[in-house]
This record gives C-alpha cells, sequence and structure tokens, in this order.
C-alpha cells in the first residue's frame, strides 16, 4: 500500500509541476500581443496584467506544491502522524477518555495543518493579491475572520465529528452507511445553515435596493418559471476585488446573493445575463446532479473507509503503530483524508469535462433567455476583472478548467447569439 502511495504521489507530482510549467511557458509566450479575436475589446495592458498574474499564481502554487508534498510525506511515511498520536494519547485517553482523546487528535491535527498552512495564505492574500489590486482585507479583518472561522468551525465541526467517531465505535459492521447518512444530513442541514446563518456572520446581505435592476431580475425570474425567496446584494468588496453571483440554499433558504463588486462593473442587461446563466444551471438539473454525484462519491468513500479501518496493514503502511487499548477511528479517518486525495488527483480532469459542458448548457439557456450579445461583454469584463488569462496552455486549461476557457465560451455564445 505504501508503495502505490509513493508511487501516486511522485506520478502526480511531475503530472502537477509537467502542466503548470506547460500553462507559464504558454502564457509568457502569448504576453506581447493581445489575441486577434479580443485586440478590439481587451486593451494591452489588461492582458499583460492576467498574463503576470497567472504566472506569479502558477509559480507560488508549484512551491506550495512541493511544501505540502514534503508535509504529506512527514505525517505519514515519516512518522508525523504517529508521533502526534502517541503524544495526544499519552495526554487525554486516561484522563479523559477515548471520545475525548479522538477528539483531541483531530482538532491538534487541524491546528497544525493551519499553521502550517498560515505563512501560504498570508503571503498570498497580502502579497500576491494586494500587488496585483484585488485584496480589500485588512490585518483587523483577517484576524477577526479567523477567530469567527475557528469558532464556527469548532461549533459545527466538533459535533457531527463526535457523531461520526461515535457511530464508527458503536454501529456495527455496517457503521459506515450509518455514518454515510450522517454525513449526507449534514451537507443538506449546511445548505439551509450557511445563507441564513454562517454567511450572514462575515458579509454583510441587503436587499437588492435598486429598483429597476430589482424588476428587470424578477422578470427574468418569472420568464424561466424561478421563485426565489430574496435578491440580495453582499458586501464581496470588503474582502476582494474579485466580482461573482451566485445561488444558494434550497427550499425557504433558496436566495439569489450578488457581490457588491459585480453590480459596479456590469450594466442591467449584463447582469440578467449572468444571472440568466445562473438559472441555466438550475433548468438543467446540474445543482442536483452535483449533489448526487457527490452522494455516490462519499458513499464509496465511506464503504472504502469502512474495510481499510479494519486493516492493521493501511495504518502500518504509513508508519503508524494502531493503538491498542483505545478506538482507533479518529487515526483511520485523518489517514484517509490524508492519503485518498493522492489517488483522487487523477480524476481531476473528468470532473473539470463533466463541469465545462455544464458551462456550455448554461451559456446556451442564458442566450435563449437574455441576450447573448450582454453575457459575452458580462463574461469578458468579469474575465478582465479577476485577471483570467485569454490564452491558457490547451492541456492545463483541459485537465484543470471548471469553465471553458474565454475565447471558446465567447466562440461559442456570439455563434448562437448571432444565429
Ligand atoms: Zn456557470
Amino acid at each position: 500500500m505504501s508503495l502505490a502511495f509513493v508511487a501516486a504521489l511522485l506520478l502526480g507530482l511531475m503530472l502537477k509541476t509537467w502542466l503548470s510549467s506547460r500553462q507559464i511557458r504558454h502564457v509568457m509566450q502569448h504576453r506581447s500581443a493581445v489575441p486577434a479575436a479580443f485586440a478590439a475589446t481587451v486593451p494591452l495592458e489588461a492582458h499583460q496584467k492576467a498574463a503576470d498574474y497567472t504566472v506569479v499564481r502558477s509559480r507560488f502554487g508549484l512551491l506550495n506544491l512541493a511544501f505540502s508534498s514534503a508535509i504529506l510525506l512527514g505525517w505519514t511515511l515519516l512518522g508525523g502522524l504517529d508521533l502526534l498520536n502517541a503524544w495526544i494519547y499519552e495526554a487525554t485517553a486516561q484522563r479523559f477518555g477515548p471520545m475525548a482523546y479522538q477528539l483531541s487528535l483531530l482538532i491538534a491535527f487541524v491546528l497544525i495543518g493551519s499553521l502550517l498552512d498560515l505563512p501560504w495564505e498570508l503571503y498570498n492574500t497580502f502579497n500576491i493579491e494586494q500587488r496585483f489590486g484585488f485584496n480589500r482585507l485588512t490585518w483587523k479583518l483577517y484576524l477577526n475572520d479567523a477567530l469567527k472561522g475557528m469558532v464556527v468551525g469548532l461549533v459545527i465541526g466538533l459535533p457531527i465529528a463526535a457523531l461520526i467517531l461515535w457511530l464508527m465505535g458503536a454501529a456495527g459492521r455496517f457503521w459506515w452507511l450509518w455514518a454515510w447518512g450522517t454525513w449526507m444530513g449534514f451537507n443538506l442541514l449546511i445548505l439551509v445553515l450557511y445563507p441564513t446563518v454562517i454567511a450572514p456572520l462575515f458579509n454583510k446581505f441587503e436587499p437588492l435596493p435598486d429598483e429597476a435592476l430589482k424588476n428587470r431580475v424578477e422578470g427574468l425570474m418569472a420568464r424561466c418559471g424561478f421563485a426565489a425567496k430574496g435578491l440580495f446584494v453582499m458586501d464581496g468588496s470588503r474582502r476582494s476585488a474579485h466580482g461573482n453571483a451566485y445561488f444558494t440554499g434550497f427550499g425557504p433558504a433558496k436566495r439569489v446573493v450578488f457581490f457588491d463588486t459585480l453590480l459596479a462593473r456590469l450594466n442591467g442587461p449584463e447582469v440578467e445575463a449572468v444571472l440568466a446563466h445562473e438559472l441555466g444551471h438550475f433548468k438543467h438539473k446540474h445543482v442536483l446532479k452535483r449533489m448526487v454525484t457527490m452522494f455516490a462519491i462519499s458513499l464509496a468513500g465511506f464503504a472504502l473507509l469502512g474495510w481499510l479501518s479494519s486493516q492493521p496493514g493501511f495504518y502500518l503502511a504509513f508508519a503508524v503503530r494502531p493503538n491498542m487499548a483505545a478506538p482507533n477511528d479518529a487515526l483511520a479517518l485523518l489517514l484517509f483524508m490524508l492519503v485518498v486525495p493522492v489517488f483522487g488527483f487523477f480524476f481531476t480532469p473528468l470532473g473539470s469535462l463533466m463541469s465545462r459542458r455544464d458551462e456550455f448548457q448554461a451559456d446556451a439557456y442564458a442566450c435563449t433567455h437574455a441576450r447573448g450579445s450582454d453575457l459575452a461583454s458580462a463574461l469578458l469584463k468579469l474575465h478582465e476583472d479577476n485577471a483570467g488569462t485569454l490564452t491558457p496552455d490547451p492541456v492545463f486549461a483541459r485537465f484543470y478548467y471548471s469553465h471553458p476557457p474565454a475565447s471558446e465560451r465567447l466562440g461559442a455564445i456570439l455563434s448562437q447569439a448571432t444565429r
């Protein structure tokens, strides 16, 4: 098992490095001129900013990749998790019992992981995003967010972790089915809690004040047969200049949220077209399909975990000595979360492909319920505001891109709009 792990890790590293180097090279090669199709609409300055932003982030990603791979090896084959476990076990198991020991192990692992990630996150926010004019976070807001995030994580994460650990120990051979059901219920609960309780802790949501825009949006939703419980504007500009719009929640919590940064940049017809695209995702049942896929994948994941956690070889392969006098469920969870993504990475292109197909469908829907030319100009503005490159490496884009490259996407929209 450890051999397959090392092989997958190395292969993944080589693949990621190869893809990123291709992307950097391709973007640099096309930095000097705006592609012909965009020459009239995108200024050279914006094109070069996008190229530089892409290259800086790709290089940063490569450094981070080297670091996180070393940490992963440290946790697993080099005995880090075993060491942490021995220490937490010693400190908690006798005195506070098996559940407290297991939860302490999870908390300690998450804390250490967050501390290791912290310098990278800070550099990304306060150096890269800052340099390109996207960051709006102040230190005060950053610390405030971090504290709140920690409290929310504890309040929500600890009970669900405790429940799943308890099921692992008490629900018999098919505990993984019960745990899966619990996990799915938890996800549905979050879908309701996120827009109504969690997101408002971090951002202000106000009803859309612009009457003309409101009428326009409500007209579109009526035409598409879509009922949402509210239209909201979120103060996304507090943290970042990147713009966005989204739907969230379901049932009574369903709502449309516009970032203020998006409304500041797009005119009424463009906002309508972007929203029509989002409605397209709903009408084509993409959201439902994604949820069902996620449910199926996690069922397979829990079944695999159910099998692995009962194999001593699973622990020993990653240099972890299973506990003799306490449950190993928290250990199994952590090992599983460390090891499985190494193998899961190879499925990335499949997920990207399905996602891009959905985007084309949503665009086509938007073109029939709003104006294609408005969608095209909105996408181009958002692309420019997010400094997305117009000249990605084709192989890189096929592998990673959840949205079609701008040229393909606009090409499809405009061909439909002029038909
Ligand atoms: Zn979309």
